[in-house]
């Protein structure tokens, strides 16, 4: 910390979110190297001169009317797809996702998302580009591939004898379709030999994998508790693509530490969740995309169409019965199905399902980052976090101001850095 304050931020008279609720009047939120220094009303006053005007070299925000929040973390993107379930994707040439990434990572910061965990897709070489500052993006906790049984929702064969090239296989992306404990505790450990910070499993079908449903269950609990173990010897653990209750149940009493989805969710499974507290993950928006993208004339699988026509309203009314019981929900949208940078449409879906506004934007930043991320300082307006922070364009005061919050961001910081 500079005693001059050269190089200094300062934000001014916003409506400050600390993570967890609303902080009385506006205070100041000073940043510095990176760090937020100081948040209180008057804070900024030590980097005053004497004669009460600020030190040259402190940029001071006036954000009058805006709110501030903590960067939001997105705890289910997809970084290295788009708008997925058309079968063109079976034309494109390979390397052709490494370049369209770099824009999808571009604007997934813009929108805010200042951390995102890649459920599947995004390799080291996309995290290492970001980390570096190579692309401008979310700071990346990658899965790399997905792991799951042959023909289950990580398995992209269709009918047909050819695969759809969603994820790889290739050197940076290992195969994730394994059958066994043998077969899933080896492709675990390929996927952090090829740099996973976590594991993402598949123990229930899904919408858009061809031939399964989403109500049956994949892997047993022996794979799963075998894929579990392996994580937790390299001190990092699973999540689950788990849709079906059956499925939710295995991956819950295997060990992982969030339902990603959850679309059938019944009282046993809530009751599981609470007892063991795995978070739940509920990408509402993502069906709600597969519909969009199928709208929007492209060719679709029709069977994959059809289960996306079928699950939205099961899937709102489960998440609903959840949010009531009091389960722990983690802010994430399955971007990549939809289109990124569209990440915080998600916010008035969670709020349809009784979420309270608080409730929604604790969910998007200190309990994803608790969730994501808990070794760094993240999902905080508070002294000594990482100065992720955004401002939103109104002052929220009720789930009302949620609507078309994707359009209101109007400034992003990352690392103390304005990058919007
Ligand atoms: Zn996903």
């Amino acid at each position: 910390m500079s005693q001059s304050g050269a190089g200094a931020i300062v934000i001014q008279g916003a409506r400050v979110f600390d993570g967890e609720a609303f902080l009385e009047g506006t205070p100041d939120v000073v940043i510095e190297g990176g760090v937020i220094t100081a948040v209180g009303a008057g804070a900024a006053s030590r980097l005053h001169t004497g004669s009460g005007t600020v030190a040259d070299g402190v940029e001071v925000v006036d954000a009058t009317g805006h709110t501030l929040t903590p960067g939001f973390i997105d705890a289910h993107v997809h970084l290295m797809v788009q708008n997925i379930g058309g079968l063109d994707t079976i034309l494109k040439p390979f390397s052709l996702p490494f370049y369209e990434s770099v824009g999808y990572m571009e604007r997934t910061l813009r929108a805010g998302i200042t951390t995102a965990r890649d459920a599947g897709g995004a390799d080291l070489g996309l995290k290492t580009a970001q980390a570096t500052g190579l692309v401008a993006g979310p700071r990346l906790r990658i899965s790399v591939n997905i792991i799951g049984q042959t023909g289950g929702h990580g398995d992209h064969m269709l009918p047909s004898g050819l695969e759809m090239p969603l994820f790889g296989p290739h050197p940076g992306i290992p195969s994730g379709v394994a059958d066994g404990p043998d077969e899933v505790r080896k492709a675990t450990r390929m996927m952090f030999r090829a740099g996973a910070d976590q594991i993402k499993i598949c123990t229930t079908g899904g919408v858009l994998s061809p031939t399964d449903d989403p109500r049956h269950s994949q892997m047993t609990l022996d794979e799963i508790r075998a894929v579990v173990a392996e994580a937790e010897a390299q001190e990092s653990y699973v999540l689950a693509h788990a849709q079906g209750a059956a499925g939710i149940r295995n991956a819950i009493l295997g060990g992982v530490r969030s339902i990603e989805h959850g679309i059938y969710l019944d009282d046993e499974t809530i009751q599981l969740m609470l007892d063991h507290d795995v978070a739940l993950v509920p990408t509402l928006v993502a069906p709600l995309s597969v519909l969009r993208t199928s709208e929007s004339g492209r060719t679709m699988n029709e069977r994959v169409l059809a289960k996306a026509v079928a699950v939205v309203e099961i899937h709102k009314a489960a998440i609903s019965r959840a949010v009531s019981a009091g389960v722990r929900v983690v802010f994430g949208t399955d971007t990549g199905v939809g289109t990124h940078g569209e990440n915080l449409a998600e916010f008035a879906l969670l709020a349809e399902c009784g979420m309270s506004l608080e409730g929604v934007l604790t969910a998007a930043t200190s309990a994803s980052a608790q969730l994501v991320a808990p070794d760094l300082k993240l999902g905080r307006v508070a002294q000594e976090h990482v100065a992720d922070l955004v401002l939103l364009d109104r002052e929220l005061t009720s789930t009302a101001d949620l609507t078309d919050i994707d359009q209101a961001v109007t400034a992003v910081f990352q690392d103390g850095a304005r990058v919007l």
